[in-house]
């Protein structure tokens, strides 16, 4: 099969349940009338669409009617600013309010919405602004005038920039307020096709360079669909998803699969704060809640005490995603929560929810769980040119069979690594794993973490979720090191609990327990005790950074490093 043949089957069709959730109208389908308009029409209007709770203890709430009319005043803007169908519009805020009015009204006017950490420094924002070719900015004056303004004039693409808040509005920018309360609050959405671009989001930058990839309308499909099948959403439900916007995560599962299932959802400006986030359950009743393994980890970091004074009766449905979930975090969910966490996987690639710990089925800890029904994954190998599919308890790349519809159509200018992902009809992650004999996935590691030691493959994660078992560690992250007998060795950073300081003693305890766990072949040779460890913004450990920075090599893009401090 040729490559252009195996990038099609990209876009091939599939049901998931599109026609539980959608009527067929004119063979348009657009985002943002699915996530909004149809609830209004059906009477929900009324409904609280967003409960936003601002950093300085805020509290505001948005009905459906409200996202209605905003969004339809933000179309309204980017028309009469003389932008058309295709455009792109870029935001670069916090998580306020303003923010999903841009991404509902940027998708109700057929233009493409591309997210962006607040956080990122000018170089990173830039670089992605040219590779999207941004047509509009949406930012704060204080982020403008810091990162964007020096070289805004060599972004040619670029037309408008919108200031969101108050005070001063910089030279040659336009204020959003003034602009929504003028503009008028009829605009229909856009008659987008299914194939009609609708998102760039950038990866995460955990293995290199953040790739652009680009999703469609058609998309709100599978976020629908898996909104309500891996993470329980019902119409009214109370639900909290952590992530930030400027992650894939924060938009399927943080905009839209919420909205088109008509939930009341979370938004909370401020980051993690313990007190915070165990205050917001017990208060707004939270009933599903979507977080992440580095969220998690700081949970337990703080002690099963700290969540006494709570009371998570709320809570329904529990999941995580980003990152391997070690098995020790699940049991220790179900104790303090008497939830599990239920893990799922995905990648900004696959645009939603591949493979769950879904409603009802057996946890296994340290699993991934299922794929989706109607997500044909497999395990494969490559063999001169095509690819083997290995059986049961087999480590190899994970793959996946294309045609779900939130699935990417491109990574932006990178046409030769998009069609390298495809292989005999599948697509291949990166990601390496194993199915057992129940037909659950277990992470192994990213192909590019594997050790190779005296013969055995090793995933840093088994060793990394041995290490946490210990009482004393918080947080580890593990790598191979040349070595000239073994071919490789395992190393350890490791980041300790409150109460624990670093010593000779204690890293030969934590090295002690390691290999009683994992044997004298796996476990790791030498454990390191650093503050932190270095992580993504969207809290991913940086493996490949560990490592240059272990051998004095290059450490590529580090444009999504969040913490740097050793
Ligand atoms: P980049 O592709 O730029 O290196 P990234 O792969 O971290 O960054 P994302 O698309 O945000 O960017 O993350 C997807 C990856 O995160 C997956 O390929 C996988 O490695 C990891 N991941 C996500 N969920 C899980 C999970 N439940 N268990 C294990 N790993 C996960
Ligand atoms: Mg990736």
């Amino acid at each position: 099969m040729s490559h252009d043949n195996n990038a099609e089957t990209a876009i091939r069709d599939a049901s998931f349940g599109a026609e539980e959730f959608f009527q067929e109208r004119d063979g348009s389908i657009n985002i943002g009338r699915e996530a909004v308009d149809r609830h209004v029409e059906d009477g929900h209007s009324e409904q609280v669409a967003l409960l936003w709770l601002g950093k300085d203890g805020a509290r505001r709430e948005l009905t459906y009617g409200d996202l209605k009319d905003l969004s339809s005043r933000f179309g309204s803007v980017l028309h009469d600013n003389g932008l058309k169908q295709g455009d792109s519009v870029f935001v670069l805020m916090g998580r306020v309010p303003e923010l999903y009015a841009c991404a509902l009204g940027t998708l109700r006017a057929g233009m493409v919405f591309t997210p962006l950490f607040s956080a990122f420094g000018p170089e990173p924002i830039r670089t992605r602004m040219e590779i999207g070719d941004a047509n509009v900015l949406v930012t704060t004056a204080s982020i403008y005038k810091r990162k964007v303004a020096a070289w805004r004039d060599q972004i040619p693409s670029l037309k408008l920039v919108l200031i969101v808040g108050d005070g001063d509005v910089p030279e040659g920018c336009v204020a959003l307020g003034p602009a929504l309360d003028t503009a008028s609050p009829d605009f229909d959405p856009v008659k987008t096709k299914p194939e009609d671009p609708a998102l760039i989001h950038f990866t995460s930058g955990t293995t290199g360079k953040p790739k652009g990839a680009v999703h469609v309308h058609n998309a709100v499909i599978y976020h629908a669909y898996s909104g309500k099948h891996a993470l329980d959403l019902q119409p009214g439900s109370i639900y909290w998803c952590t992530a930030d916007p400027g992650w894939v995560t924060g938009t399927s599962y943080g905009i839209i699969a919420p909205l088109v299932n008509r939930v009341t959802m979370i938004v909370d400006e401020a980051e993690f704060d313990l007190d915070r986030w165990y205050g917001t359950i017990q208060r707004e009743k939270v009933e599903v809640w979507y977080s992440a393994p580095t969220a998690i980890r700081m949970m337990m970091r703080a002690g099963a005490e700290a969540t006494e004074p709570y009371d998570f009766s709320s809570l329904r449905f529990l999941a995580s995603v980003g990152e391997p979930l070690n098995p020790e975090a699940v049991v220790w969910s179900e104790k303090v929560f008497g939830q599990p966490f239920h893990d799922n996987w995905w990648q900004t690639e696959t645009g939603g929810i591949m493979i769950a710990n879904r409603p009802g089925m057996t946890v296994k800890p340290g699993s991934m769980g299922k794929p989706m029904p109607g997500i044909n994954a497999g395990i494969v190998e490559r063999e001169d040119g095509t690819l083997k599919e290995l059986p049961d308890n087999e480590i190899g790349e994970l793959a996946l069979r294309p045609g779900w519809p939130s699935m990417m159509r491109a990574y932006l200018h990178e046409d030769a690594r998009y069609q390298k992902c495809f292989v005999d009809g599948w697509y291949l992650s990166g990601d390496l794993a194993m199915r057992d004999a129940d037909g659950y996935f277990w992470f192994v590691g990213r192909a590019d973490d594997l050790i190779k030691t005296s013969g055995h493959l090793i995933g840093p994660f088994e060793v990394e979720s041995a290490l946490i078992e210990h009482e004393a560690v918080a947080e580890a992250g593990v790598i191979g090191i040349p070595d000239e007998t073994a071919g490789e060795i395992v190393k350890a950073y490791v980041t300790l609990n409150p109460d624990y300081n670093a010593s000779d003693e204690l890293e030969r305890a934590v090295r002690g327990h390691a290999r009683k766990k994992l044997g004298p072949a796996v476990a790791p040779r030498e454990i390191v005790f650093r503050k932190t460890l270095p992580k993504t913004r969207s809290g991913k450990i940086m493996r490949r950074l560990l490592k240059a920075r272990e051998l004095g090599l290059p450490e590529g893009d580090i444009s999504t490093l969040e913490t740097d401090e050793t």
